[in-house]
C-alpha cells in the first residue's frame, strides 16, 4: 500500500470522526436502504451510493483502500454479483481510494475526464498541505465523460451530471430518477461547512449552482446522500445552499472593501450559523478564511 496515498486525504476526512477512527480495522460498513434498488453506505470517507438488482452492480465512490474488502461484503449481503460500475464523484482520495482494488477485480471505473487527469498527475491539496502522487493505471477511469452519461440499470435511469467548478472541477452528482435518490458528492456537506478544494479548480459560486440544479430536480420526497453527513432531504440541501449563499457573500463583500485574508477569518463572519454548521471538520474562523481565498482567487 502506498502509505502517502491514503495518510493525507484521510487526515481531511477522518478529522470529522472520532478520534481512534483512522484505524481501519475499527470501520464497520454501514447500509441504509433507499428503495427497491438503492442504498448508501457508511464507513470512513465519502458515502457511497449502490444500485443492485436485475442487471449489474453500480457503486458511487470506494472510500479508502484498506475498506475494499468491507465494502465488497457488505455489497455480498445484498448480491451474489460483482461490482461492474464504480462512478467516482471527484477525484479525493477518500472517494477513490478503492479504485484500484476495485479495477483489478474487474469494476468499469467511469468519471468526469478531470477526475482521470488529475488523478493521472501529482497533485497538491493546498488547503491541508497535502501531496498526492499519480495513482497506478488500474486505478484510473477508463470511461471518462465531459458534460453527462447515463446508465441503464436495474429498472431505473442514473442520471450521471457534471457540477462545473464546484467543490473541485471534477465533480458529477448522479440522480437515480426512478429510485427518487440523489448523491451529491462533495457538493454537499450535510449539517457541515464545507470543504471547497481551490487548488483543485473548485468555487463557491459553483457549489451554490450545483445546489440549485438540484434543488430543481429534487422533490420534497427525494432523498439525498451528502458526499459528508447524514442521508439529507431537499430542506436540508436547500438550507446548505442559503447559508453558503449568505456567508460568501460576506466574505465578498469585505474582499471587495479590500480586506486581507486573515481579517477575514477573525471577522466571525459565520457567527449565526456556526451552532448549526461549525461542529464539522471546517471550523469556523478556517471555512471564512477558505472562502477569502476562494473567492480572492476567482475574482
Ligand atoms: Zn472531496
Amino acid at each position: 500500500m502506498n502509505i502517502r496515498r491514503w495518510i493525507a486525504p484521510a487526515a481531511l476526512a477522518l478529522a470529522a470522526l472520532p478520534a481512534g477512527a483512522q484505524d481501519f480495522s475499527k470501520v464497520e460498513i454501514r447500509t441504509t436502504k433507499l428503495s427497491d434498488t438503492t442504498y448508501m453506505m457508511q464507513g470512513a470517507g465519502g458515502n457511497l451510493g449502490l444500485s443492485v438488482g436485475e442487471d449489474d452492480v453500480f457503486l458511487i465512490d470506494d472510500q479508502f483502500a484498506p475498506l475494499s474488502q468491507k465494502i465488497t461484503a457488505a455489497i455480498a449481503k445484498l448480491t451474489a454479483k460483482p461490482v461492474r460500475f464504480i462512478l467516482n464523484t471527484h477525484w479525493h482520495s477518500d472517494h477513490t481510494g478503492g479504485n484500484e482494488n476495485f479495477g483489478k477485480a474487474g469494476a468499469i471505473l467511469v468519471a468526469h475526464e478531470n477526475v482521470r487527469h488529475r488523478m493521472s498527475t501529482e497533485q497538491f491539496i493546498e488547503f491541508i498541505q497535502a501531496k498526492e502522487p499519480p495513482a497506478p493505471k488500474v486505478a484510473l477511469p477508463v470511461v471518462t465523460f465531459a458534460q453527462s452519461v447515463t446508465f441503464h440499470l436495474n429498472g431505473d435511469e442514473i442520471r450521471v451530471t457534471h457540477i462545473p467548478r464546484a467543490h473541485t472541477d471534477g465533480d458529477a452528482i448522479v440522480h437515480f430518477v426512478k429510485s427518487d435518490v440523489i448523491h451529491m458528492g462533495d457538493v454537499f456537506f450535510n449539517g457541515m461547512y464545507p470543504f471547497i478544494d481551490t487548488s483543485s479548480g473548485g468555487t463557491v459560486d459553483g457549489v451554490i449552482a450545483g445546489c440549485d440544479q438540484a434543488l430543481a430536480i429534487a422533490k420534497d420526497s427525494t432523498q439525498i446522500i451528502p458526499g459528508h453527513g447524514p442521508l439529507g432531504s431537499r430542506a436540508d440541501l436547500k438550507a446548505y445552499r442559503d447559508m453558503l449563499a449568505a456567508v460568501s457573500a460576506r466574505v465578498k463583500k469585505l474582499v471587495g472593501e479590500g480586506r486581507k485574508v486573515d481579517e477575514i477569518k477573525a471577522a466571525n463572519v459565520s457567527a449565526d450559523y456556526d451552532e448549526k454548521w461549525g461542529k464539522g471538520f471546517i471550523k469556523p474562523d478556517r471555512f471564512a478564511e477558505m472562502l477569502a481565498v476562494n473567492i480572492l482567487r476567482n475574482r
